[in-house]
């Protein structure tokens, strides 16, 4: 039997459950669970950054005792048990309303990257809060999931700018022993340690687990003593860019995190792929098959008709491949104890568009009976990228379907407006049914003051946070003052707020609002209807393109000109995103389309009534309607194209939205503004949920694959899409 360690000798027993609650990060999207960790120690929470195993493990054993002895204290803690209890006995659940027998049929869920909580920094950005927020929803739901992904050690890159504006991140090793992560133990009570076949010398992984409400996340560590030294690092952090250690990460991801499930003995019937990098799993579970006396297309067969593949981008780099050269260096010996021929195995690797090389993402789709893209429109965009795999079939009828990404609504709502105005106008319950649509029409209901003064405390919060780490670098760092003024103390609560945040990559152009700096100093330093924008957000450290445009970005918030109502803030992460989507007035996000595939940090914000300004691509076009926000169609010149869509920006911000957000009544409610924001919440409540996100799922994918393993098979309905595991030439 596998165990994990057990945490906090120093917890009387009476408060025992305070252990299982600190690790099951429902807390995190639990008020009443966060709440009881703050009323036991208020400076403690605040002090481990929201982190109740930190705040824990630093308590002292008198406090907990008198804890332990306090009325007050008791009556909150076991209501909150009884409510954590009653979460974790949802036997049945939607899921088990839905399909028969569903302990049986678990999902294995393998991703590079999650996003789950600002304690658990093993994300870079987008995939892995969707599949953070996918994992939560599926506990939600009762969807028996199980996740496989990394623990990076090193995952965490603190940003600090230097005085040039140019990034300068450090990598900040993560303190396992206060982060809410456990290790697996074997039955002697030492690490559980699994190895991974293909590599010589062998890698040996070590397992931590995360626990996600119901859901059981498995995070991979190589950097066991077992090791050999350069193998140690593998699981160091994400991307690396050299493509040897990547295919090696990718190796380990797919094929060492099979063998973990199975070291584990989990069981499950559908393995989803959320994009490329875990593809290798596909291998080690047709192995297995082989193993056990199954030919190789027959487990082939198998582990195809019951695998769903998402794919997440468009952007050539967001594809792996790899040298054939490499790939038989680390494949040579494995494929023969699949009985797959070199030969066989490459093509299914091979994209014939470009064939030099092994392609992640055409193996993936080869390899899976079910794909999907993230957004309507992705799903055009895939058909036509990926034709070359089907060239018998017309391209709308290539076999890739969409669903689009959704945001856990729990996590990502704000508690106040969520527990406090959505319980008065929508019903106490309102959670329990919020992909309803019909519910959502209450929103209507609230009084236009109500939400436009809760927005006001919203963006109140976030300066007065941006100002507490702008007050802390000029503490600790005694910087040029210059530099903390870029980072945002000038901000005025009172004036119109853009928010741009997220990764910095060219495609999503972050420098585009800066384009035309005079026309933006006129639209910012209106004295009578100021503009401000707040910028955050990481480069990847490789990535010296998108540390340029971080520059520029940062030395525009440092220039003068802009009088201060240009702010960078350093160190962008999910409590910083946090404060953003709840607190800007307006989420400007400008790529270049059709790159970004669905993007969801603008789900975050309209779902909190903070309206979207966008270009129309990813979910955008779907979501869109002319009332709820403003969108822009992208130039179809390229050669001047980011000329003519900042100018269309501006064109709206000086004509509809500052107009708009100015046109106050007597006690300074726009009830325009208002009008707008109550339309962004119906359109994001029901629609961008990860509810509706991961019932779609079931229905269209697991539901079929469940069904293909009862009855051994399944046969694409696209018509004329032949199933053809080898792929054709
Ligand atoms: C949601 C989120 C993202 C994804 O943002 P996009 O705009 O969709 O790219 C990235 N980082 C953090 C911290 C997030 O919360």
């Amino acid at each position: 039997m596998y165990g994990v360690k057990d945490k906090f000798p120093h917890l009387p027993e009476r408060l025992s459950g305070l252990r299982e609650l600190a690790y099951n990060l429902w807390w995190s999207w639990h008020p009443e669970g966060r709440a009881v960790f703050k009323l036991l120690n208020r400076q403690g929470w605040h002090l481990s950054n929201h982190n109740p195993v930190k705040m824990l493990n630093r308590m002292d054993k008198d406090a907990l005792q008198t804890a332990s002895q306090d009325p007050h204290f008791l009556r909150h803690f076991d209501a909150v048990m009884a409510r954590f209890e009653s979460y974790m006995d949802i036997s049945r659940g939607w899921f088990g309303a839905n399909i028969a027998d569903p302990k049986k049929h678990t999902i294995a869920y393998f991703s590079a990257e999650y996003g789950l909580h600002h304690a658990l920094p093993f994300y870079a950005g987008g995939l892995g809060f969707l599949a953070g927020d996918f994992l939560k929803e599926c506990s939600d739901l009762g969807i028996p999931m199980v996740g496989v992904g990394f623990m990076y050690p090193q995952g965490y890159l603190r940003q600090m700018i230097s005085p040039d504006g140019w990034q300068v991140g450090a990598c900040e090793m993560l303190d396992r022993e206060n982060a809410p992560i456990r290790k697996i133990m074997d039955a002697e009570g030492n690490p559980l340690s699994v190895k991974v076949p293909v590599m010589d010398p062998p890698i040996y992984l070590e397992v931590w687990k995360v626990q996600v409400g119901m859901t059981d996340l498995y995070l991979i560590d190589t950097s066991s003593e077992a090791n050999e030294p350069w193998n140690r690092c593998i699981s160091d952090r994400l991307y690396t860019g050299d493509l040897e250690q990547r295919l090696r990460q990718e190796i380990v991801l797919g094929i060492g995190g099979v063998r973990i499930l199975e070291a584990l003995g989990i069981d499950y019937s559908v393995l989803h792929l959320n994009e490329g990098h875990p593809a290798f799993a596909v291998l080690e579970r047709i192995r297995e098959k082989v193993d056990s006396g199954m030919s190789f297309r027959d487990a082939a067969k198998a582990v195809h008709d019951t695998t769903v593949f998402t794919t997440h981008t468009p952007v050539p780099a967001g594809h792996d491949v790899f040298s054939y050269q490499l790939m038989d260096k680390y494949f040579g010996s494995y494929l023969p104890t699949l009985d797959l021929s070199r030969d066989e195995f490459f093509r299914m690797g091979m994209n014939p568009a470009k064939p030099e090389g092994f392609n992640m993402t055409a193996f993936a789709m080869r390899s899976a009976a079910f794909r999907n893209a993230v957004s309507k429109k992705h799903g055009e965009v895939t058909r036509e990228m990926w034709h070359q795999l089907w060239p018998e079939v017309p391209e709308q009828s290539v076999p890739i379907d969409y669903v689009t990404n959704g945001v856990h609504i729990p996590t990502w709502i704000d508690r106040r407006l969520g527990d406090v105005i959505l319980n008065i106008y929508l019903g106490r319950n309102w959670l329990d049914s919020h992909d309803q649509p019909r519910i959502w029409e209450l929103v209507d209901e609230i009084p236009d003051d109500v939400l436009w003064k809760h927005h006001k405390a919203m963006k109140e919060m976030l300066i007065a946070k941006i100002r507490e780490r702008a007050r802390e670098k000029w503490l600790n760092s005694g910087a040029d003052p210059r530099l903390v003024m870029a980072s945002g103390v000038l901000l005025d609560p009172s004036a119109l707020t853009l928010g741009f945040a997220r990764r910095f990559a060219s495609y999503k152009r972050p420098t585009l609002l800066l384009q035309d700096i005079v026309r933006l100093r006129k639209i910012l330093n209106d004295p009578w209807r100021p503009v401000q924008i707040i910028f955050a957000g990481k480069a990847h450290q490789d990535d010296q393109q998108s540390k340029q445009l971080l520059q520029q970005v940062f030395n525009a918030s440092k220039d003068q000109v802009f009088g201060g109502r240009v702010a960078f803030v350093e160190d962008y992460d999910e409590l910083l995103a946090q404060y953003l989507v709840h607190g800007v007035d307006v989420w400007v996000n400008n790529p270049v389309p059709p790159l970004e595939a669905s993007g969801t940090s603008g789900m975050k914000a309209t779902l909190n009534g903070v309206p979207q300004l966008s270009i129309l691509d990813g979910w955008w076009i779907e979501a869109y309607n002319g009332k709820n926000g403003w969108g822009i169609e992208g130039a179809p010149d390229e050669s001047n194209r980011d000329e003519q869509d900042a100018a269309a920006i501006y064109d709206l911000l000086e004509k509809e939205i500052v107009p708009l957000y100015y046109n106050v009544d007597e006690d300074g409610v726009s009830h325009g503004w208002v009008k707008v924001m109550k339309e962004t919440i119906k359109m994001t409540g029901p629609n961008f949920s990860a509810r509706r996100m991961a019932k779609e799922y079931t229905n269209k994918f697991y539901k079929k694959a469940i069904h293909a393993t009862v009855k051994g098979g399944y046969r694409s309905e696209k018509q004329g899409a032949k199933e053809d595991l080898f792929g054709k030439i």
